[in-house]
C-alpha cells in the first residue's frame, strides 16, 4: 500500500452496496471502507460480502465505526465495549478486512484522563492482536474528552501497543483549526489510516456540518493541501480515502459522486506530490494543470434553416465568414482572433432536439501548449476522451467530454484545423473591422448537485481558481453562482446552479443539450459602438426598467446624460473597488441563449452580479 492507493467509505455513495461497489470499481479505487450500517443492512453473509467485494476487485481497507468504547467506568458498560469489539473482529476477519476505526468517545457516562483511556487501549489490543486486527483511534471534532489528534496521539503513544495506532481525519482537524504542522512528529507507522474530507466555510456546528456538507478535497475550503503536506512528511504508507456524508451526493448519481471522488484523490496527490518521498517515479505525475492561452473557437449547434439567420446575427458584431468545412455543414466566422463556428449538420448529437431548443454550444476548443499533454492530464482526472470523427486528410485534435453532451477539444500550434475550411472566392483575408476584442468568460448553467462536480472538474483539469459562490435571486428561486478564472482574463467561466425548478437556470437546463452555455461574454473596448451595431441590425436587446436607471444614477453618483446614454442602450452598469463595468444581453430567435458584451475599465474584477436579478427579471418580462 501507498498514499497512491485510493479508498472511499461506502457511506459517501447513494445505492445499496452492490451499486455502490459497482460504481467504486468504475471510478478507479483500489478499496472500500466499508460502512457497518451498509453490510449490516445487505443481504449477505460475511464471506459472500468479502466475496463479492473481491470481485469487483477491491479490498476491504477498513471496517467502522465503532464508537464509545473507550474512558468507560470499570463494570457492566465497559465489560459489554470490549464484548462488542470482540464481535466486530470476528466480523472482520470474515470479511478480511485488517483494520477498525474507533472514533473518540461521546458516551455520557465516559470519563476523561489520557491514561485511562490508554489502559483501555492497551487490553484491546492484546485482544486484537488475537485476531490479526489493527485499530485505529480517531479524534472526533465533537469527541466528549478527545477532540484533537493530538490528544488521541498521545493516548496512543501510552498505549504503546503494535495493534493500536492513530486515524488521523482531515476534516476533524481541519474544522477546529488545528494546526497541521503538529502532525509531522508521529512517526508515519503509527499512522493506521488517512481520511479525507473537505467542508465548505460556514460557521455552523461540527457535527451537523460534519454529517450533511462535508465534501470532496478541492470542492470546500479547507487546507487540505496542507494537511496532506504533513501526513506524507511522516512516512506514512498507507492508503488515503474519502470519508463524505453529504446529503447532495447521497441523492446524486452513484457513478458521477465516485468518479468526482477519485478525481479529487488523484488531483490532491499531483497537488502535493512534491512531498512525497517515493514520487520520484514519472510514472506516477501528471502533466501540470492546462493553461489555455484562449479560446481557438466555439462551436454551436443549430437547425439548417437557421443558418442564414445567424450568420448575419455574427455579421453585425463583426464577424466574417471565412470558410466552409470540407466535409461537414458546418461555416467558420471570424474577427481579431476569434472564431465561432456553426454546425448545422444533420449528424449532430444534439440534431433531433434543436427544433425545441434553437441555437446550442456543442464545442469549446481551448488553445493550449501541447494539446497530447493536455489530453493525458485530463485523461489522467478521469475525463472520458472521445473520438474525433475526421476523415483522411482533416486534422486531427484530442476532444474530452465536458459538461452535459458538450466537447472540449485541445488545439496547440501544431493543429491545422483552419485548413480544413475552405475559403469562399474573393474572402481569402479578413476585410470587415473588428468590433469584439476577445471572449471575456463562459457562463454555464447546471443542476446545483452537478455544480460542485463541474468545479472539481475545471479546476483539477486547468489552471483555474474558484471564488466564493454568490447567491443570485431569480424571480423564481435561488441560483447558486461560481467563477473559475485563471487570472489573466484567458479563460473564465462562470457556472450557475440552480435546483428551484422553475427558476430561469433550471427551466433552460430542462430545455437544453449541449454544453449548457447559457451566455457567451465577448469584451469590447466601446459598448456603446457594439450597441448601435446590434439595434441598426435590428437584434433584440434584453431592456431594463426606468427603476434601474434612477437607481444606478443613485447608488454610483453617475451623471445625468451619462446614465440617460446607458438607458437609451439597454446597457447595464455597476463597480467595484478597482473600476466599472459596462454590459448588455442580445437574445436571439429561438435559443435561450445570450450573448452578453462587456466593458471592463480600470481593471473591474466582477461579473456584474449585482445586476444578474435584473437580467433574469427582464428575461422573465419577455418570456424566456
Ligand atoms: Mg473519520
Ligand atoms: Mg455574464
Amino acid at each position: 500500500m501507498s498514499i497512491f492507493d485510493t479508498s472511499i467509505a461506502t457511506v459517501c455513495l447513494s445505492g445499496d452496496l452492490s451499486e455502490k461497489l459497482a460504481a467504486i470499481e468504475a471510478a478507479g479505487f483500489t478499496g472500500i471502507e466499508i460502512f457497518e450500517q451498509d453490510f449490516i443492512g445487505f443481504d449477505m453473509n460475511p464471506a459472500q460480502t468479502k466475496h463479492m467485494i473481491a470481485d469487483h476487485g477491491l479490498e476491504v481497507m477498513l471496517f467502522q465505526p465503532f464508537r464509545d468504547f473507550e474512558g468507560l467506568p470499570k463494570g457492566v458498560l465497559r465489560e459489554r465495549a470490549f464484548s462488542r469489539a470482540k464481535y466486530k473482529f470476528e466480523t472482520m476477519n470474515q470479511l478480511g478486512c485488517e483494520r477498525i476505526l474507533i472514533c473518540s468517545s461521546v458516551h455520557p457516562e465516559a470519563l476523561g484522563g489520557i491514561d485511562r483511556c490508554a489502559d483501555d487501549f492497551a487490553e484491546l489490543g492484546e485482544i486484537a492482536q488475537t485476531f490479526g486486527v489493527k485499530v485505529g483511534y480517531e479524534a472526533l471534532a465533537w469527541g466528549r474528552f478527545i477532540f484533537d489528534h493530538r490528544d488521541a496521539w498521545e493516548i496512543v503513544r501510552r498505549a504503546n501497543h503494535p495493534n493500536i495506532g492513530l486515524i488521523l481525519d482531515s476534516y476533524h482537524t481541519l474544522v477546529r483549526g488545528i494546526d497541521t504542522e503538529s502532525i509531522r512528529s508521529i512517526p508515519g507507522d503509527k499512522i493506521f489510516f488517512v481520511q479525507l474530507a473537505d467542508a465548505p466555510d460556514i460557521n455552523m456546528d461540527y457535527l451537523y456540518l460534519s454529517r450533511h456538507f462535508r465534501n470532496m478535497p478541492g470542492e470546500g475550503d479547507l487546507d487540505i493541501q496542507r494537511f496532506m503536506q504533513a501526513v506524507a512528511a511522516t512516512g506514512y504508507d498507507g492508503p488515503i480515502s474519502l470519508e463524505i456524508f453529504n446529503d447532495q451526493f447521497r441523492r446524486s448519481d452513484t457513478l458521477m459522486v465516485a468518479k468526482d471522488g477519485h478525481r479529487s484523490l488523484v488531483n490532491l496527490v499531483d497537488q502535493i506530490a512534491e512531498s512525497i518521498p517515493e514520487s520520484g517515479q514519472p510514472a506516477l505525475r501528471l502533466p501540470p494543470a492546462i493553461s489555455p492561452q484562449g479560446t481557438s473557437y466555439i462551436e454551436c449547434a443549430i437547425m439548417p434553416e437557421k443558418r442564414d439567420y445567424y450568420a448575419s446575427f455574427l455579421a453585425a458584431i463583426g464577424f466574417q465568414h471565412m470558410g466552409s468545412h470540407k466535409s461537414k455543414q458546418v461555416d467558420r466566422f471570424e474577427q481579431a482572433g476569434l472564431n465561432i463556428l456553426l454546425n448545422y449538420d444533420k449528424r449532430y448529437i444534439g440534431a433531433g432536439q434543436l427544433h425545441e431548443t434553437g441555437l446550442v454550444v456543442s464545442e469549446l476548443a481551448l488553445e493550449v501548449d501541447d494539446a497530447d499533454r493536455a489530453l493525458a492530464r485530463a485523461k489522467g482526472l478521469g475525463a472520458e476522451v472521445l473520438d474525433s470523427y475526421t476523415q483522411n486528410d482533416e486534422a486531427e485534435f484530442p476532444a474530452i467530454s465536458g459538461v452535459n453532451d458538450s466537447i472540449i477539444r485541445f488545439i496547440d500550434a501544431k493543429t491545422g484545423w483552419i485548413d480544413d475550411f475552405i475559403l469562399p472566392d474573393g474572402h481569402s483575408h479578413l476585410s470587415v473591422t473588428p468590433l469584439l476584442a476577445g471572449i471575456d468568460h463562459i457562463a454555464q448553467t447546471m443542476r446545483y448537485d452537478q455544480m460542485l462536480s463541474w468545479t472539481l472538474f475545471y479546476t483539477s483539469v486547468f489552471n483555474l481558481q474558484k471564488s466564493p459562490i454568490v447567491d443570485v435571486v431569480d424571480p423564481d428561486g435561488i441560483i447558486k453562482s461560481q467563477v473559475l478564472s485563471d487570472g489573466q482574463g484567458r479563460l473564465r467561466f462562470t457556472l450557475n446552479g440552480s435546483d428551484a425548478s422553475n427558476t430561469r437556470a433550471s427551466q433552460f437546463l430542462n430545455d437544453s443539450p449541449g454544453a449548457n452555455v447559457q451566455h457567451i461574454a465577448f469584451s469590447v473596448d466601446d459598448m456603446f459602438e457594439i450597441a448601435r451595431n446590434i439595434e441598426q441590425a435590428g437584434l433584440p436587446i434584453l431592456s431594463q426598467t426606468d427603476n434601474y436607471y434612477d437607481d444606478i444614477q443613485a447608488k454610483f453618483g453617475l451623471e445625468a446624460p451619462f446614465c440617460q446614454s446607458l438607458k437609451q442602450h439597454h446597457i447595464l452598469y455597476d463597480e467595484d473597488e478597482y473600476g466599472q463595468f459596462l454590459h448588455l444581453y442580445c437574445h436571439l430567435q429561438d435559443t435561450g441563449l445570450f450573448f452578453e458584451f462587456v466593458q471592463r475599465k480600470a481593471g473591474y474584477t466582477g461579473f456584474g452580479a449585482a445586476n444578474a436579478p435584473y437580467r433574469l427579471s427582464a428575461q422573465r418580462r419577455i418570456g424566456q
